[in-house]
Formats: structure tokens, sequence, C-alpha cells
């Protein structure tokens, strides 16, 4: 296995089980988040690298996917192909993997996300691994005040099991973690062409997305989150976003479309968002003004520079 640093953490690129996973810290959300509804107001021109301390908070992105069946246009993960599902077992063995490998032995904050390669809702093992295994499995090694398990997904439009796995996973947001999981639905553009464009037909369409949205029981904790990975040529209409979602029971999340191998070359201008606050603002403050909670988040240029990101995949780029 090849293990790789990273200014942040590791990524672990596994070729003998085709996974990657990876390990990082955090900057604080003081340094790269604005989000007015949390107090933090700071416009974010830039994140300037420093060391991050795990014991505050450590994020872990595993596969879910042995490579990925979606072909997104901004994601290199469907290069390397697709190979199944990752077993149970192999979700587990990537979490232990992650935290066998460092000395620390506590930390405030444990994030799970099923966010490397594979879209996680076509693997139903996601869900009972979460539910049964994950959190005796970090205690094995570590004492997490919180553990926090995320699922993204791009709500792939022939999975017949999307509405059952999203409405299972919301039971154990709410049951199980008492609110303390997290639920993203990547929408990127509210314009249904752009989207479709984007994630090749592979989503279902903004209505579509709405009608299974009202099916989701209220949210204990944080709300659900609709992400908008932009760049300047993003539709984002407030208006339209907030006819098709429910402000009490979504947040919207906006970040850069990270430069990935596929964006650069499918075109997506990925250039100029790490220190230019006018890209995100022009997203932002409509949504605001409309009574939306956003969250902008911004990565450092070493971060990106690392491939840490949504939409890489290091195991698909040859040698
Ligand atoms: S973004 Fe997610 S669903 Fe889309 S191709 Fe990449 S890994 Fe698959």
């Amino acid at each position: 296995m090849k293990i790789i640093k990273t200014h942040t953490g590791k990524i672990y690129v596994d070729q003998e089980h085709k996974l990657e996973f990876l390990t990082v810290g955090d900057y604080g959300k003081e340094n790269n988040i604005k989000a007015d509804f949390l107090g933090l107001h700071k416009e974010i021109h830039g994140v300037q690298h420093h060391d991050v301390d795990l014991t505050q908070k450590w994020v872990a992105t595993i596969s879910t996917q042995k490579g990925c069946p979606m072909h997104c246009q901004f994601c290199d993960c469907p290069k390397f192909g697709f190979y199944g599902n990752v077993a149970r077992g192999e979700l587990a063995y990537e979490v232990e993997t992650i935290l066998r490998n460092e000395d620390v032995r506590s930390t405030s904050r444990f994030n799970v996300h099923f966010a490397r390669m594979g879209e996680p809702t076509w693997n139903g093992e996601v869900l009972a691994f979460t539910e049964h295994d994950l959190r005796g499995l970090v205690a094995k090694y570590i004492v997490a005040d919180t553990v926090h398990p995320v699922v993204s997904t791009m709500l792939p439009k022939h999975n017949k099991g999307l509405e059952g796995f999203v409405l299972e996973w919301c039971r154990i947001k709410n049951k199980v973690y008492s609110g303390e999981a997290g639920l993203q639905f990547s929408i990127n553009s509210t314009d249904n062409e752009q989207r479709d464009t984007q994630f090749n037909n592979m989503s279902l369409s903004l209505e579509e997305i709405s009608a299974l949205a009202r099916h989701l029981p209220r949210p204990v904790g944080r709300k659900y989150t609709l992400n908008f990975a932009v760049t300047e040529e993003t539709i984002l209409d407030t208006d339209r976003l907030s006819k098709l979602f429910d402000k009490d029971r979504f947040i919207v999340k906006i970040t850069p479309i990270h430069k990935t191998a596929s964006a650069v070359r499918n075109g997506f201008n990925v250039t100029t968002e790490y220190t230019d606050y006018n890209v995100y603002r022009k997203f932002e403050a409509p949504l605001v003004a409309a009574g939306w909670d956003v969250i902008v988040f911004v990565p450092s240029e070493e971060e990106d520079s690392d491939r840490i990101t949504c939409g890489n995949a290091l195991i698909a780029v040859k040698d």
C-alpha cells in the first residue's frame, strides 16, 4: 500500500484492495468557513496553511465503492474503472487503518465521510456499518467525544433503492446518532441542463429531488445540506431553490469545484476561486437575504494541490 503524506494528513492508496482513503485534520472553522448563521462573518480571501490538530477535529474520508459507476464530469474516480462495492468488513478496514496509524488517542470530533471513491447509496453496507460497527470500532482505538458520519450523494436516477437508502440514513442520523450525522445532496446548479452535463445525465432532475426531499423526516440536530460546488458559470437561482426545498430542513453549502484532472479536462473554470471571495459572494448574498442558512467552505491551495478534496482519486492516475 502506498501512503502519501499531505500538508494536513495522509492518503492511503491500496491497489491490492482497490481502495483509497484518507485522514486529515482541519484548519478550524473560523479560518475556512463563512457562515453568518453560525456567527462566522469573516469573508475568506484564501486560506493560509498551518499545522492541524487531530485532537480538535479528525476527518476520515473513505471509499464506498471500488472506483465508481457514475461519470460526473468533475471527478477522477471513474477513470479507475468500477470493481464493485466495498464490503462491510472493508469499510471497517479503511477506518481501522486510519486510526491505527496515528499516535493521537483522543479527539473532540471524529468525522467519517463516505466520499472518496463511489456513490454511497449504491452500497447498503454503508447503513449497516454505520449503525452497528462504526462507533465500537472508533472506541477500540480512540476516545472521541463525537463520532459524526456523513453521506454525500449525487442522487443517481437509476438507483431504485435510492429513497429507501436515504430514509434509512435519516433514521440512523436522527435515532441512532441523535442527530450527529450528515446528509448532503450534490445539487451544484438550479438548472437541470447544467446539472445533466455535470452529472452526465445520471442524476435525478431537481423536481424529483425536491419530491424525495419532501419525504424525509424533520432532521434532528443539524439540518440536511444542499451542496453547490461552484464555478463562475454556476447557475444558482435563489427563488427556484426556495420553491424546491424547505429552508427549515436544509442549509446550502458552497465550495469551489476542485482542480481535478477531469474538471480541468472538461473545461470547468477552476483556476481563480481560492483567493477571491467575489466568486462566492454573488451566490451567498441572495441566499442569505432570502433566509437560507449558508456555509461557504474554502480549501487552502495546499489542500487542493494535495488532492484530498472531493472528486480526486490518486489510484486512478497511472504512475
Ligand atoms: S463525484 Fe461521486 S458519484 Fe460522481 S463520479 Fe465521483 S465518486 Fe462517483
